[in-house]
């Protein structure tokens, strides 16, 4: 197992944010970047692969030094979901293992979650990404009841320490801080190894 792509990912979407780009081109050059990062599923590290039988995973496999980003992977156990929730940045999801669905939902004046369209089912390779411009407001879950699946998470921000919102069906909305699963990160930087 080869930690590279995950690394040339990490580099190269650094680079695309060195150059300040307006929102529409991170979510088109950098998912396209993400594309290239899941369009092979050898290089996610086994122990950030692990589901949990009570909840969701969120492993943080790299955090930007000064927090333009972050990426993520997420570990759906058979059935697992998330709440309605928010992201307050910008968001790509690309689907490394197994498939997800992610229901966009639109708010009322109370902040109360409404869907809004069909839900989006995501299959390896395949990128999705939300914003407070394209829509920011959904509910993913694991596509399968009887196995894992796992998507990997990029934000523009530290992900784990943003406040932002979950959105009970009857309102109103809660803050919430997701952080992160894990205690240690996967070591990028140690050119000894592959
Ligand atoms: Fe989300």
């Amino acid at each position: 197992m080869s930690l590279s792509p995950l690394r040339d990912f990490v580099t190269a979407l650094g680079r695309l944010l060195d150059e300040r780009p307006p929102e529409p081109r991170i979510l088109d050059e950098g998912g396209a970047l993400l594309a290239r990062l899941v369009a092979r599923d050898d290089w996610l590290p086994d122990w950030l692969a692990v589901p949990d039988p009570a909840r969701y995973q969120q492993f943080l496999l790299h955090a930007d030094s000064t927090e333009r980003f972050s990426v993520v992977s997420f570990v759906w156990g058979p059935g697992q979901a998330t709440p309605v929730h928010d992201h307050t940045v910008w968001g790509l999801i690309g689907m490394l293992r197994g498939a997800e669905y992610s229901q966009p939902y639109t708010l009322d004046t109370q902040g109360r979650p409404h869907e809004s369209g069909p839900p989006v089912r995501l299959e390896p390779g395949q990128v999705e990404h939300v914003s407070p411009t394209v829509g920011d407001v959904h509910r993913v879950r694991n596509a399968y009841d009887d196995r894992v699946s796992i998507s990997i998470h990029v934000y523009g921000a530290n992900i784990g320490g943003v406040h932002r919102h979950t959105y009970p069906p009857e309102g109103p909305p809660k803050a919430f801080v997701s952080g992160y699963s894990n205690t240690a990160l996967p070591n990028l930087w140690d050119r000894s190894r592959p």
